[in-house]
């Protein structure tokens, strides 16, 4: 049944028992701010209380609850005191372990206590444990209800506790059930009897308080049916709002820039090489574009090598040519910086000077480069650093964006509001070296136009591939002692799971000692990204003048590194990475005259899958084909590289997992936009809150 739609407007936050202002506002801080955004703020998982374990019965790496009666309680005194209870029912005895207590709890839980816990048990030296249970004391412990629904656990923030979310949210589902809160259908009926698709406010209550024979697997992979109703709306909403947020700003009038000047003209001059015919296409492409008083909205692919910089150039010189400036952003510090020499090399022979600008430009050298982008600076380039608050163009006329996907669009758009002293909208370029599957795209940058960079400059040689144990690091050793006899370099790239500069700064650390012990004849760097600017620039160039022979590094090179002589690269636990970002590290050689290779070494057993996915690196150097291999096997956050990094981040829907819901997503967004246009925009709003505001919503 589909709930009454009433206004819920005299029903607000704090008018839920135990909510008050402060409360609130940690709500508003969670993008929270009436009743029924909170039933959109979903369980991440789901503990079963429903319940009780006997004790005997206990898995290490379940969760459990369990009862039974204190035989013995001590504070244990070391180089930390801790509490130490052991419970027992009669089935089993197990340890709870408090390293945090307060000396009360020591009396709470003196012996002959009858007690229920809820934990995860783990091995102990003394058997199983829970460490920091949850726990409840009882008066007659067989009496005692459980829990007669699966509870969840909320996504929180500092000083907002379960209780909180779970008193809040039993409240908020009450007033649904009544029929009290506003909460309409935005899916057409006719789809959702097409599909099958419980009503919303069904599904949410399913989903917030799920039955004790609920598919709990299913749940917390959120694959559960009434998972998919929403992943469906959210998906629906992203794609909606990119599109409307597209076609507002074509709306918009943008600078023509029809002439093409010296600048332009001077450049082609001097450079080294022919364009390729893929590289002529696109840049056309872009001229066109740019041509038009509208803004030009592209998103340039193209695989690594393929020449994406010099596109860049051109677009900025012809925005030079008229009289506007160009902003070049990247997503990391060291990609900017390479950015930021090659432009400077190429424009300063032409008297353009780039500007740079990162956040570790501070002082003096900040307030110049400020004052350079506000009194018109033609070229600024840098990092996200360009997009916040206190940067002010004259007269920006085109942004580009280098390997789009780690920005939000949000990013993109605050850089689009400092268009400066001119009233028009800035032209925008988005250059990805990632291929995108195109269900994928078609949600990520839905309402773009695309040019694909499908030709590698000419003379590009293969990477010839192997997978190797790290056992054999003695041979790999020596194949890096070979290659640099023949006056060859090589990179030695250390991966880690933690993302944690400091951690992987110092495993490069051992790792570069270690090799300098085999390698005694060579001179070894090492760039990582605890390193300076002009310290990371000063072994780049050294490395870059063959001073340096090996270079050992974290993924910090992963994109934009150029240094055509290296031909070998190692990649050590490779089977940690995405493939999209084996494939950018492996793209760092084969760009000289030599034949190259790469040595992807992984840290046995190799699982099943790790190998599938590292023989289709052996297999293919086809950007496109790795990332479509990629995302069948892991899953487009991967892929797209933006798992940790905001963009595409999904409450309930996953790009992988719904593969099959983003192939329908573009019809549905097309017939809701045509049938219910004010349908969409709820949908935005109910699903993108505050981001909407770049969708004008
Ligand atoms: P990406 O698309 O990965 O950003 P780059 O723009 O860094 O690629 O180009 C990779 C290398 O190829 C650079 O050294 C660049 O100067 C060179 N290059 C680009 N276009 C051509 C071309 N048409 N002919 C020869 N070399 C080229
Ligand atoms: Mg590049």
């Amino acid at each position: 049944m589909i709930y009454p739609e009433k206004s819920d407007r005299s029903i607000s936050l704090t008018d839920l028992q135990g909510v008050g202002p402060k409360l609130v506002e940690k709500l508003n801080a969670l993008g929270i701010s009436q009743v029924t955004d909170l039933l959109f703020h979903l369980p991440m998982r789901y503990e079963d209380r429903t319940r009780i374990h006997p004790i005997g019965s206990c898995i290490p790496g379940q969760s459990v609850l369990i009862e039974g009666r204190v035989e013995h309680s001590a504070i244990v005194r070391g180089r930390r005191s801790m509490l130490v209870v052991v419970l027992s029912d009669g089935t089993g005895r197990i340890i709870l372990r408090f390293f945090h207590f307060r000396i009360y709890q020591k009396q709470q839980l003196s012996t002959g206590t009858h007690l229920r816990c809820f934990g995860e048990v783990r091995p102990g030296y003394q058997g199983l444990e829970i460490i920091h249970p949850t726990y409840q004391r009882l008066n007659d412990y067989a009496q005692e209800p459980v829990a007669d629904r699966l509870t969840p656990v909320y996504p929180s923030s500092e000083g907002l506790g379960q209780k909180n979310w779970i008193k809040m949210t039993d409240q908020a589902l009450a007033l649904l059930r009544k029929g009290k809160l506003e909460l309409e259908e935005l899916l057409p009926a006719s789809l959702l009897d097409e599909l099958q698709l419980q009503p919303l406010a069904e599904a949410l209550d399913y989903i917030h308080r799920p039955p004790p024979d609920a598919d709990v697997a299913a749940l917390i992979q959120r694959d559960h049916r009434t998972q998919k109703r929403l992943a469906l709306e959210e998906l629906l909403a992203h794609n909606l709002s990119m599109q409307k947020l597209h076609r507002l700003q074509r709306a918009r009038r943008a600078p023509e820039m029809q002439l093409q000047g010296a600048a332009e003209t001077g450049f082609m001059k001097g450079l080294p090489f022919k364009l390729t015919g893929a590289q002529e296409r696109v840049a056309r492409e872009i001229r066109e574009d740019l041509k038009q008083g509208r803004p030009m909205l592209r998103l340039v692919h193209g695989d690594v090598g393929s020449g994406k910089t010099v596109i860049a150039a051109l677009a900025a010189l012809r925005a030079v040519d008229n009289g506007f400036q160009t902003a070049i952003t990247a997503p990391t510090e060291l990609l900017a910086e390479q950015h930021f020499r090659v432009f400077s090399s190429w424009l300063e022979p032409l008297g353009i000077k780039p500007v740079w600008l990162s956040g570790k430009v501070i002082g003096k050298s900040r307030s110049e480069a400020l004052r350079r982008i506000s009194t018109g600076a033609e070229l600024v380039i840098g990092t996200h650093a360009l997009m916040q608050k206190g940067v002010e163009f004259s007269r920006l006329g085109l942004v580009i964006v280098d390997e789009q996907h780690r920005f939000g669009v949000g990013q993109r758009m605050n850089l689009l509001e400092k268009s400066g002293k001119h009233d028009k909208q800035a032209h925008q370029l988005i250059m990805t070296a990632t291929p995108i599957p195109r269900t994928l795209a078609m949600t990520a940058y839905a309402g773009m136009d695309v040019s694909v960079i499908d030709e590698l400059p000419p003379g590009r040689k293969p990477v010839k591939t192997v997978v190797m144990s790290n056992e054999r690091r003695g041979e790999i050793i020596q194949r890096i002692a070979n290659a640099c006899a023949g006056n060859q370099q090589a990179y030695w790239v250390c991966t880690l799971i933690e993302e944690s500069d400091v951690i992987e700064a110092e495993a490069a650390e051992d790792v570069a000692r270690n090799l300098q012990n085999s390698l005694g004849d060579l001179n070894i760097g090492m760039i990582h990204g605890r390193l300076k600017p002009s310290e990371k620039q000063q072994i780049m160039d050294r490395f870059k003048s063959g001073e340096i022979h090996l270079l050992v590094s974290t993924t910090v090179i992963e994109v934009g590194v150029d240094v055509p002589n290296a031909s070998l690269m190692i990649i050590e636990n490779a089977e940690r990475l995405g493939l999209a970002q084996l494939h950018q590290l492996r793209g760092r050689v084969g760009r000289g005259s030599v034949h190259s290779s790469c040595v992807l070494m992984y840290n046995p057993p190799l699982g099943g899958l790790a190998k599938q996915r590292l023989e289709i690196m052996r297999q293919t150097s086809d950007g496109f084909q790795i990332a479509e291999k990629d995302l069948e096997l892991r899953g487009p956050g991967e892929v797209l590289g933006t798992r940790q990094t905001g963009m595409l981040l999904f409450r309930v829907a996953d790009l992988a997992r719904d593969a099959g819901l983003l192939k329908m997503i573009p019809a549905v967004a097309d017939r809701l936009q045509r049938h219910h246009p004010e349908r969409a925009d709820k949908l935005i709003r109910r699903w993108i809150g505050d981001a909407s505001r770049f969708a004008g919503v």
